[in-house]
């Protein structure tokens, strides 16, 4: 009779999540935050910003405030989707084309292996196409580099970038909503960007933060003073909605007339003066018609980690055979725990009308934690004695109120991009076939300095087509020997080796780490004197790049 009624539950589950998908694809709730876009396109102005995410977004709206400079801001995604503000929902338009470009890495026997996207072997590299970018489906999670992090970039050879000269504009831009943080040096009011804690919480991020304090660490504000604690996050949220980098920064500056932001507008080449080496204006289409627009000033590429190199090789910057190396951060696969007592969310939690009331008329309860990121935490390895004496973590924590199999397998797996083979483990049957719709929860361990480099590739000279993305996750061992010590399940893709021994670690992180979608650095910040720089301190592409000559226009 029970399991009558559960085989009864899911298939209202799954007709809710069903029709909730097909509402966010087809109804044509666009611009939830009634930005101005789409004025007549001048001929020329003096700034043209290219893309609309965390970089363009802030850019487009300060440059806008001296009510003397016009600018452009050009987005190649739409307004974006109703449901994008409900945080939990946001999760619908992941890997829908119209809302995210949906790159992913060329396949690669030595990671990505539980994960699939054209085919075995690829992570799902997901990047918003919509005004606001990624932060139009990001996890909202505030976390400001350490301040060890600017600091070296400024003994790299970047002046202005050290921790005491970025500091300033965080506190400038953000506007915290909770009171204990007001007050603080390191927090600012009344800004553009609101941050906030999240308005739900299960309760089992708490016992895991006390659980940390039990073990020595320090609780309180990771974006404090220190960076070695835990906390319940903060996110780029207000009231229980997400706010976008296109809602904080562009709404408010959207009616100002010298700033025309315009959507489904692709750019597909920067317009580069052969002669002076300097970028005149570029080329974009919209609905199908190509247009040229010029630049008094400046063309400034704010198209995310993958389209603006891609965008540079595209217009003859940088040398043709070789691309510029990336970075990122990356999650080491997720460690799941099941829960024997409450507290824990289940399915039931979230798919009930009682919740989607509460969210509805409230923006609480269940369906507000923004996408249950619900605690996190900063510590050091060990493994590279260099910087554990000056706060200079090397792994974050990220704790999420649930587990795979909480909802079955069905959401959570494939917003991850894992491979169906996931469900056919030994692994999946053993450990969470059991524990399918159960309470649990879900750790994963972010690695912050790999040393490791990525590469991107122009696939074609067609602008249309995703460049190719090479990870290269543990080319460099190093990554590996740290990220080995953390991933202690039981993992069936390596019963080869036996359990626990070096090449079982091996083989396990190469099974789940993902890149967890920070990945960064395409166009690193540099001196002229390092080999790898494409941009100098104030972020001008290097003249001497200008290499593929034939690709511009005459
Ligand atoms: C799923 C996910 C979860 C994340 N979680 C977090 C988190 O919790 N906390 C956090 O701090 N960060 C998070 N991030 C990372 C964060 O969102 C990004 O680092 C940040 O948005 C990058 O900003 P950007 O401006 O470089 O690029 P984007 O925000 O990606 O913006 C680039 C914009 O350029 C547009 N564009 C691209 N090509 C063209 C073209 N040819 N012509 C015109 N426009 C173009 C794109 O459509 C997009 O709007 C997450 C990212 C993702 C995808």
């Amino acid at each position: 009779m029970g399991s009558y009624f559960v085989k009864i539950i899911i298939r209202i589950a799954k007709w809710i999540v069903k029709k909730l998908l097909v509402i966010a694809l087809f109804v044509p709730v666009e611009n939830p935050n009634h930005i101005i876009y789409d004025k007549p396109l001048l001929e020329e102005y003096d700034f043209i910003v290219v893309g609309s995410g965390a970089g363009g977004s802030p850019l487009a709206s300060r440059l806008s405030e001296d009510p003397h400079h016009s600018v452009l801001l050009l987005e190649a995604g739409g307004a974006g989707s109703g449901f994008a503000d409900w945080p939990l929902f946001t999760t619908l338009i992941y890997n829908v084309r119209k809302y995210d470009w949906t790159f992913h890495n060329v396949r690669d026997e030595g990671y990505c292996i539980g994960y699939k996207k054209q085919v075995n072997n690829q992570c799902t590299l997901n990047r918003g196409k919509m005004l606001g970018g990624s932060t139009g489906i990001n996890g909202m999670m505030y976390v400001r580099g350490n301040k060890n992090d600017y600091d070296q970039w400024e003994r790299l050879g970047n002046p202005g970038w050290g921790f005491r000269d970025v500091l300033p504009y965080f506190i400038r831009s953000e506007d915290n909503q909770d009171p204990y943080l007001r007050q603080s040096p390191y927090h600012g009011v009344g800004g553009y960007l609101p941050v906030s804690s999240a308005r739900y919480l299960s309760g089992l991020a708490g016992i895991w933060i006390q659980a940390a304090r039990h073990l020595g660490f320090e609780i309180g504000d990771i974006n404090g003073d220190r960076q070695i604690r835990f906390m319940n996050s903060q996110s780029t949220t207000k009231l229980g909605e997400r706010w976008s980098a296109a809602r904080a920064f562009l709404r408010p500056a959207s009616h100002r007339p010298n700033l025309n932001i315009l959507i489904h507008s692709h750019v597909t080449r920067v317009i580069i003066d052969p002669v002076s080496r300097r970028a005149r204006g570029v080329v974009f289409y919209k609905n199908r018609r190509r247009h040229v627009v010029w630049a008094r000033k400046e063309v400034i590429l704010s198209a995310g980690a993958f389209a603006s190199p891609q965008l540079l090789k595209l217009s003859g910057v940088g040398p043709c055979a070789e691309l510029r190396k990336h970075g990122s951060h990356f999650g080491i696969g997720g460690i799941d725990f099941l829960t024997k007592k409450k507290p824990g969310l289940t399915l039931a939690h979230f798919v009930n009308l009682k919740s989607l009331h509460n969210y509805v008329k409230h923006r609480t309860g269940p369906l507000a934690s923004y996408l249950l990121l619900e605690g996190t935490g900063f510590a050091h390895s060990g493994v590279d004695n260099t910087s554990i004496s000056s706060d200079w973590p090397d792994l974050q924590f990220l704790f999420y109120p649930l587990h795979l199999a909480t909802d079955g397998g069905l959401l959570f797996r494939i917003i991850l991009g894992m491979s169906e083979k996931v469900l056919e483990t030994a692994l999946w049957i053993k450990r969470f076939k059991p524990a399918k719709f159960k309470p649990g929860y879900r750790i994963v361990p972010v690695m912050l300095h790999p040393r490791s480099r990525g590469r991107v590739v122009l696939r074609s000279r067609n602008p249309w087509q995703h460049p190719d993305i090479f990870l290269n996750l543990f080319d460099d061992p190093r990554d590996l020997a740290l990220g080995g010590r953390l991933q202690p399940a039981p993992n069936p893709y390596c019963h080869l080796h036996p359990r626990g021994g070096p090449d079982w670690w091996d083989c396990s992180i190469r099974v789940f780490a993902e890149t967890i979608w920070h990945e960064t650095s395409t166009c690193a910040m540099g001196p002229a004197s390092d080999p790898a720089a494409v941009v100098d301190n104030q972020l001008r592409v290097y003249g001497n790049l200008l290499a593929c000559a034939w690709w511009m226009p005459p």
